[in-house]
């Protein structure tokens, strides 16, 4: 059954290539990786650090404050020993932005000219950071030791790949199939350990999910919460939505789960689903259709049919967060129309922890 919780985090990058590696090594992962590009992000970057780490932390950093969300990002380059770890974290600057590769790596074939095989040895060095929503900062670092060769060889790769010799493979990092070069590369090796690091501490486990019901088409309240609550994961309305669900889901800017309420007739949604948000099977649903106004009885054998962990419903208008043995029983009250007593808005947070368990929180607006 279908796990609505995919996480989206950004790996900070306009380079399609560098893109696809993520991607590969991640795919396993339940989760969405967008680019720059993919999440609409133009903002330049100056990166001022001394350090491979610290460039990588200034634009993870950066992109994760500017949309809330787990930035991924990476900053590489080669050290040469003979030249004192040039051109390091100026490899791409180094000799002129605009130098064309050839002409760079001639010339560094040039300053190595007569040093002997021993004294040649350089290495890629990559390192990827990470910038959690919570401001905590990770990072991890891959290389690939070599030696620099003595003419440009093989058309894989990119940069310095031709003069790079990798006495391992007895080849040039250009003549490796791509393949092969993701596998071994210091790139490779340092998403490998930051994919290994996110499992370790359950990173990709949390999840912030906004349920709510009952707003009528009066989206008012609705909206405020959304702009205090952002990021959210997911949006989770119980029914009487009269329609506006698309226009929600650009508002929350996550997806959007919708069961059909009393006044939903001609929108053609489902009167109840079921499925699964990280380990926990929901039954959503509108009280209505289970005659929940008498008595709960109804609704909670529905659930339990499904053998579901938690129901969501709505159409009573009065909050309500209950565990009752294995059943979890939610409902957000309404953010339009409150019944309860005291008539405050009402909405329930449901945060996924790195354990993969859920918290409620009742809030009022
Ligand atoms: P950045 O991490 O995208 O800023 O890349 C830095 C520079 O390091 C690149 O422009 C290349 O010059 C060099 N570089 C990094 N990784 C490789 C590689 O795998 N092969 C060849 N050159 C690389």
């Amino acid at each position: 059954m279908n796990n609505l919780l995919k996480k989206k985090i950004i790996f900070a990058t306009g380079n399609e290539g560098k893109m696809k590696e993520i991607r590969m090594v991640l795919q396993d992962m339940n989760v969405d990786v967008l680019s720059l590009a993919d999440a609409g992000i133009t903002t330049e970057i100056i990166e001022d650090g001394k350090t491979f780490e610290e460039n990588a932390i200034i634009k993870a950093r950066t992109i994760m404050q500017e949309t809330g969300l787990l930035t991924l990002a990476d900053d590489s380059g080669l050290e040469i020993d003979y030249l004192n770890q040039e051109p390091g974290i100026y490899s791409a600057r180094y000799l002129g932005e605009h130098t064309p590769y050839r002409k760079k790596n001639k010339i560094i074939m040039n300053r190595l000219k007569g040093v002997p095989d021993e004294k040649r040895t350089a290495r890629f060095v990559c390192a990827i950071a990470a910038a959690l929503p919570n401001g905590e900062i990770m990072t991890t670092r891959g290389t690939i030791e070599g030696r620099i060769g003595y003419e440009e060889r093989g058309k894989n790769g990119f940069g310095y790949d031709p003069i790079f010799y990798v006495p391992e493979f007895g080849c040039s990092s250009a003549e490796l199939s791509p393949e092969t070069k993701n596998e071994v590369s210091h790139r490779g090796k340092a998403l490998r350990a930051m994919k290994e690091k996110l499992e370790k501490d359950g990173i990709l486990n949390t999840a912030k999910v906004l349920i709510v019901s009952d707003t009528h088409r009066q989206n008012g309240n609705l909206y405020r919460v959304i702009e205090q609550v952002k990021p959210v994961d997911l949006l989770i309305h119980c029914g009487d939505i009269e329609g506006d669900d698309q226009s929600i889901e650009v508002t929350a800017g996550c997806p959007i789960q919708v069961v059909a309420g009393n006044n939903d007739f001609f929108y053609g949604y489902d009167n109840a689903k079921t499925f699964y948000l990280g380990k926990y099977k929901v039954y959503l649903t509108h009280g209505h259709h289970h005659g929940v106004n008498y008595s709960d009885e109804k609704l909670i054998a529905a659930a339990q049919a499904e053998d579901a962990d938690i129901v969501m419903y709505g159409h009573v208008h009065v909050p309500r967060v209950e565990q009752m043995e294995n059943l979890m029983i939610i409902n957000p009250g309404s953010l339009t129309y409150p019944r309860q007593e005291g008539r405050k808005p009402s909405y329930i947070i449901m945060d996924i922890d790195r354990h993969g368990d859920a918290h409620f929180t009742l809030r009022f607006l």
